[in-house]
């Protein structure tokens, strides 16, 4: 945890997981966050009152000295990025995500921040070990020699290499976790960002209500993937930033509960009580046929890995879900009614 007084600045702060770190460390004391998005705030996932909410574009120099000025540690969890459907189709995008930390990481370190997170992701590894849904789980090596997911992943791995070398070059404590599917409420569930399990829970919603009896699936169902659920995920960002053993370490930050796109989507008809009609788009994106996370390494070193199953967490992201899909699609009895 950060000392109650420090300002911490997260970067991000509109979106899913940023939004989710601000609310953990509000929970938990922390008095000075500042907490910053290019998105203008009345479009975050979620705000805390208390904090000072800044709407700043962090891909420019200026800006990204604004928003850590005074800052005792900064998250950057900002960057223009969605589901395998975003990240295939918008490699540009992607790639330029690289001005985003290359600004931010230099303005810390000239403002003499204490401690600087970045997100990294699963996508940096050697996509050649990834070929088979019946995956070996990845460790932090597998990422060498780099074969890294095209666009997203090669910024990833290039921007971790820079948290590296501030710490080597310039003594400035660095924090790098490799993200694996982060779900969970408050996050993208519809408009092409999104990530299969929101996708998949807006999907069976949908079939519920417009009696479909049917659902659309990307690719073939055999994609295996571990997901990981938010709290864990803000809990182990807390705990790699605070970790002295981890400076400049990438690890990974993952579930190791593996299962395939075709388990996935019986697990959320479960929760909807429903069984739906499967019809795959075998030309849609998927990405790599198979990844687990390795936790051995987290393990070691934290005694700590994510522990919240799959199970639970989807019924709380179902059910957020359901209740954002409802509030846009009234029944409609009560659109009647409101007419009247
Ligand atoms: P998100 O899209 O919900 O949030 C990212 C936020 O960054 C958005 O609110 C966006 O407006 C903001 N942003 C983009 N460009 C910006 C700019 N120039 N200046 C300021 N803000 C900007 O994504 P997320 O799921 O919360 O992901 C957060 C971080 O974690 C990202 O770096 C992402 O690559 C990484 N990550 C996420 C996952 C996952 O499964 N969600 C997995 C691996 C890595």
């Amino acid at each position: 945890m950060p000392a109650q007084d420090d300002l911490i600045v997260i970067a991000g702060a509109g979106g899913f997981i940023g939004g989710a770190l601000a609310r953990y460390f509000h929970n938990r004391g922390c008095r000075r966050i500042r907490a910053v998005d290019k998105k203008p705030t009345a479009e975050w996932y979620q705000r805390i009152p208390e904090a000072e909410s800044l709407c700043l574009d962090l891909s420019r120099e200026a800006d990204c000295r604004r928003a850590v000025d005074g800052a005792a540690e900064v998250y950057n969890l900002a960057a223009d990025m969605g589901g395998m459907g975003f990240i295939e189709r918008f490699r540009i995008e992607c790639m330029r995500n690289i001005l985003i930390n290359t600004h931010l990481i230099e303005a810390a370190s000239a403002a003499g921040v204490k401690r600087y997170f970045f997100a990294s992701s699963a996508c940096v590894y050697n996509s050649a070990l990834q070929s088979d849904p019946d995956v070996v789980a990845l460790k932090e090596a597998d990422a060498f020699p780099a074969m890294a997911e095209r666009g997203y992943g090669w910024e990833k791995l290039l921007s971790e290499m820079f948290c590296q070398e501030y710490w080597a070059e310039r003594g400035l404590r660095t924090a790098i976790a490799r993200l694996h599917n982060v779900y969970g409420p408050h996050g993208s569930w519809d408009g092409g960002r999104e990530k299969a399990p929101a996708a998949l829970c807006r999907k069976v919603i949908e079939a519920v209500h417009e009696h479909t009896g049917r659902i659309d699936i990307w690719g073939d169902g055999t994609p295996t993937r571990s997901f990981t659920y938010i709290d864990d995920c803000v809990a182990g960002i807390d705990r790699i930033m605070h970790c002295d053993a981890l400076i400049a370490t990438p690890v990974n930050l993952g579930s190791r509960e593996l299962v395939s796109i075709d388990e996935l989507v019986s697990k959320i008809e479960r929760i909807a009580g429903v069984q739906l009609e499967r019809h795959f788009d075998r030309s849609a994106p998927t990405g790599v046929a198979g990844r687990n996370s390795d936790n051995t390494f987290i393990k070691q070193v934290l005694g700590w890995e994510p522990s919240t199953s799959l199970d639970a967490g989807l019924a709380a992201t179902y059910a957020w879900i359901q209740t954002e899909y409802s509030a846009r699609h009234p029944p409609r009895s009560a659109v009647r009614r409101g007419a009247t």
